[in-house]
């Protein structure tokens, strides 16, 4: 099985851009009835993370308590002087694995898939691979 990859385009310094549907479409197009979705973000200042889609202020109180966390002043010795962006891809994780039900993720009632940008704006890439 191939591995596809998802360009997204982010459109401010930090978000988390829902890819739900985006995901969604290369399992439908995989033909895997059963099995996992593995959906991986190659860079090292953004995530992927899965939560809650429906109620956007959501997001907003993830990425308020990320910037609590992580201040954005250091002291940080990276010199591209964006550490805090490093730090909070970190803490969110570079891939998430899931099901495959029906032909379909399982995903709960509320739950989406995000890309967490954290760097932006920018282009960035999303690798998906669907193995029965
Ligand atoms: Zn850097």
């Amino acid at each position: 099985m191939a591995i596809v990859t998802v360009q997204v385009t982010t459109d401010r310094q930090a978000s988390l851009q829902d890819i739900t549907e985006r995901v969604r479409e290369v399992v439908r197009r995989s033909g895997v009835t059963e099995g996992v979705c593995t959906v991986y973000v190659p860079h090292t200042t953004a995530g992927v993370l899965v939560n809650e889609s429906y109620d956007p202020t959501v997001a907003a109180d993830i990425l308020a308590a990320l910037d609590r966390l992580v201040p954005a002043q250091g002291p940080y010795r990276h010199p591209e002087g964006n550490s805090p962006a490093h730090i909070k891809a970190s803490l969110v994780g570079s891939s998430q694995s899931l099901l495959v039900q029906g032909g379909d993720l399982v995903l709960g009632t509320w739950q989406g898939i995000f890309l967490a940008e954290f760097d932006g704006p920018r282009q960035r890439r999303v690798l998906v691979s669907v193995r029965p």
